[in-house]
């Protein structure tokens, strides 16, 4: 049974990031409001959600104020303007499960950016925290419960999704509470902590009907989706090597990210993950083999339980390689690197929460020409969480379904076979696709 200190351990990436994303977007929105009730003809009658979001949607655009543009619409871009938000009433409501520091720090004030999103309970073991971050959000007293009292959720209608911020190895256990009781999931990253647990929780979702989604937010970034559509439009040509590192210094020995059982292992499920989730999603790509390694400093007490390092090689077909290394002992550091024999696209940093820099070398007229592409920062986890509300809406499959966590974690599996026996490992290919489709660039 999980218990919620107070003052919560940990050792996660930078900042949060702010601004709502793109201009209003009248004709966005009626496609939403499109899909969200025509998708779904035949079961129109029984889409009385769908129909009161498309309302919500519709009157969310009359109340916009229009004003009339003073730039050149031909020459300048567009200026970032808030969208009219929906009324709280036809949002989609989130149970958040763990009150720690990603759901303090990023996850419940990215929710106040939400369009389609609203925070509707809590779940902690510490009711005074719990009590004082409901009254910070408008979150009603009754609407606050422990993990003892999680099935009441199933009372609450205001909740439709169970956001799971737990350990990882927790992330089981609430995933199948949650699909029991009728809500759809919304599951930090990495999935669970063995392939197992990951099915599983595909399975309990399956069989109760209901959504999983996996919280890979960088899916929903949009510098990372801009690489990923250069390789869709081959602008980089034949693909040759992806080069990716992520590292930090973790403090605190007894937080649970070190204790194996909690975390299922050190840098590579925490932040190794995010290397190998990068490359298999910004190139469409799965690998065929891995050889890995991992480390410890000697004599280090916050590593007799995980490895504080990985390296992993991972081959692809048409010789195609990724070369990742994640570390809990290097100061931090974070990029990576796609080169293709036309061109190569570079992260740097890469994989926080703000402060990304995208910049692409190609041969121009004969020079090699460097360009840093500007994208204005938008808050990734607001996306990622109306995306999985806007799927919720729609009956629609999440782009990152379970399927793409269960993926991650095969391959996870197999990088620490391969450095415990210190051969190359044979990696299965996904009999399916792992993902849903790709989230509409202007909705989520
Ligand atoms: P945290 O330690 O700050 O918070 C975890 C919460 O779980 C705490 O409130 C703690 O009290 C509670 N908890 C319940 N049972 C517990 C138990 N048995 N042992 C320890 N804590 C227990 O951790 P966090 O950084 O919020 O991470 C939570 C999840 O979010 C992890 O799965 C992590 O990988 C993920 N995460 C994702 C990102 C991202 O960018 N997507 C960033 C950080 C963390």
């Amino acid at each position: 049974m999980p218990v919620e200190p107070s003052s919560p351990a940990d050792s996660v990436p930078s900042s949060a990031d702010s601004t709502p994303a793109d201009p209003p977007r009248g004709e966005a929105r009626r496609r939403f409001l499109q899909r969200s009730g025509l998708g779904i003809a035949a079961a129109l009658a029984a889409s009385s959600a769908a129909t009161v979001h498309a309302a919500g949607v519709a009157a969310a655009d009359a109340n916009a104020v229009k004003l009339s543009l003073i730039q050149d619409p031909n020459t300048e871009q567009k200026e970032q303007t808030p969208d009219p938000n929906l009324p709280p009433d036809d949002r989609v409501g989130y149970a958040i499960v763990g009150l720690g520091r990603l759901s303090l720090n990023q996850i419940l004030p990215a929710l106040s950016q939400c369009k389609y999103s609203k925070v509707a309970a809590l779940v902690s073991g510490d009711r005074a925290k719990a009590l004082k971050i409901a009254r910070q959000y408008g979150v009603r007293e009754s609407a606050v419960y422990d993990y003892q009292s999680f099935e009441q959720l199933a009372n609450n209608s205001d909740v439709q999704v169970v956001y799971v911020v737990l350990p990882n190895s927790l992330h089981r256990e609430y995933t199948v509470r949650a699909a029991k009781i009728g809500k759809h999931v919304l599951c930090e990253k990495p999935m669970a902590t063995s392939v197992a647990d990951c099915q599983a929780m595909i399975d309990a979702c399956r069989q109760a009907n209901r959504k999983l989604m996996i919280a890979y937010r960088s899916q929903y970034e949009p510098m990372d989706r801009m690489i990923a559509k250069m390789v869709k439009d081959n602008q980089l040509g034949p693909l040759r090597e992806f080069i990716a590192s992520n590292s930090q210094n973790v403090g605190d020995p007894t937080q649970w990210r070190l204790n194996k059982a909690l975390a299922g292992g050190g840098a590579l499920p925490d932040i190794g993950l995010y290397c190998l989730n990068a490359v298999r999603f910004i190139t469409g790509r799965e690998p065929d083999q891995v050889i890995a390694t991992v480390s410890r400093p000697d004599n280090d007490p916050r590593f007799r339980e995980v490895e504080a390092g990985v390296h992993f090689i991972l081959s692809f077909p048409e010789g195609f390689t990724a070369t990742c290394a994640a570390s809990y002992a290097s100061h931090e550091s974070r990029f990576f690197r796609l080169q293709g024999a036309q061109g190569w696209a570079e992260m740097d940093p890469a994989f926080g929460y703000n402060g990304l820099r995208l910049r692409h070398g190609l041969l121009v007229d004969g020079k090699n020409a460097v360009t840093e592409l500007q994208i204005d920062p938008q808050d990734q986890f607001a996306r990622e969480i109306d995306h999985m509300s806007s799927c919720v809406k729609r009956d629609a499959m999440p782009h990152t379904p379970g399927e793409e966590g269960l993926q991650d974690q095969r391959i996870m599996e197999a990088i620490y076979e391969s450095a415990r026996t210190g051969r190359a490992v044979p990696i299965a290919r996904p009999t399916s696709p792992t993902r849903g489709p790709e989230p509409d660039e202007e909705t989520f």
